[in-house]
């Protein structure tokens, strides 16, 4: 039998036709997130951090592996452009792979 929708799912909840308890199930184990920054990247003309979608994307293959575990370290540089003052960019950021 075919999975219901979330849209419907949401509407026999909200009607009351969804007698199933809510939240995680009992004894399933509680997920613990690690909270990790991310710094968007920023136009370096004019500081704004929108920008055209993200277009001819090239990585750079690093030789080098991470010193405690085996993730692979590459180099991605992705195309874009400011929507605030329209100067070009390339963003770089270092990327660890799993293998
Ligand atoms: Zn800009």
């Amino acid at each position: 039998m075919k999975r219901p929708s979330l849209a419907e799912r949401q509407r026999r909840r909200l009607a009351g036709e969804d007698s199933r308890p809510r939240g995680r199930p009992a004894g399933s184990p509680h997920r613990e997130y690690l909270v990790c920054d991310v710094s968007l990247s920023t136009c370096p003309a004019c500081g704004c951090t929108d920008r055209t979608k993200y277009e001819q994307t090239q990585q750079i293959e690093s030789s080098s592996l991470t010193t405690d575990s085996q993730l692979r370290e590459v180099i991605v540089l992705r195309r874009c452009t400011c929507l605030k003052c329209g100067q070009h960019r390339v963003d770089r950021c270092r990327e660890y792979r799993c293998e």
